[in-house]
């Protein structure tokens, strides 16, 4: 389903370049599970949003689903995401016009369901915010937003979700709550999982662990 080769990104700032990934190659399965680790700053962030199709390699290619995702423009890398892809991302996330009912409904409403409205509260319930659905993102705290992002996810039953430390700021209550959540999505419909954590104990719970150091993968 993600096919990664020898994939690297450079920044250009202030007039110099700085390559943060060098030579990444990997490869996932339907279903697999599977996370990315390593220090602050190593370049867990930026492999992420490539894979999700957020930004554009500056060598190497992305296969996901057999389709070649960075040789894409913008609008078509957005059709692939939002046909094929779930996101819990830190600055990536809830649409903010809408309500958190709202935008749990959207994947419902788009593939024409019928009781998108029931549906879209049951996942509220189901992530604990069953009393918070017609506030807005702006008036949910950050593990609430996530939560949210979450109940999205059941709700488009993407094919693979990607996850930037997705209990990076919940506490261990709601950090297990999300945890359980997301690999019962990875049960329940077969969703691949590609999370970014510094949480050793949730990556010692995937079936994969990549750890990145300086840009490049020192064991896979
Ligand atoms: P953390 O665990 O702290 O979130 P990370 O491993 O996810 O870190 P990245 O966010 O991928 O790391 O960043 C890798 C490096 O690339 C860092 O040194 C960062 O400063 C740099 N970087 C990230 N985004 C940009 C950008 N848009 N322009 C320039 N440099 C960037």
């Amino acid at each position: 389903i993600l096919r990664v080769e020898d994939l690297t990104r450079t920044y250009s700032s202030g007039g110099r370049d700085l390559m943060v990934l060098h030579g990444v190659s990997f490869t996932l399965e339907p279903g697999d599970t599977f996370s990315i680790v390593g220090p602050s700053g190593s370049g867990k962030t930026t492999l992420l949003g490539l894979c999700a199709g957020l930004d554009r390699a500056t060598s190497g290619s992305v296969y996901l689903n057999d389709i070649r995702l960075d040789t894409l423009n913008e609008d078509q890398r957005a059709a692939i995401r939002n046909q094929h892809v779930g996101f819990i991302f830190q600055n990536f996330q809830l649409l903010p016009t809408l309500t958190a009912l709202e935008n749990v409904m959207v994947p419902l409403e788009l593939r024409g369901e019928k009781g998108a409205k029931q549906t879209a509260q049951s996942l509220l319930e189901r992530v604990g915010l069953g009393q918070r659905g017609h506030h807005y993102p702006t008036q949910l705290s950050g593990g609430e937003q996530q939560r949210v992002s979450l109940a999205r996810a059941f709700a488009n039953r993407p094919k693979i979700l990607f996850a930037d430390e997705p209990t990076g700021n919940l506490d261990a209550d709601t950090s297990a709550t999300v945890i359980d959540l997301l690999f019962e999505l990875n049960r329940e419909a077969g969703t691949t999982l590609v999370l970014v954590t510094h949480d050793l104990d949730l990556a010692a719970k995937t079936n994969r662990i990549i750890r990145i150091k300086g840009g490049t993968m020192v064991n896979g």
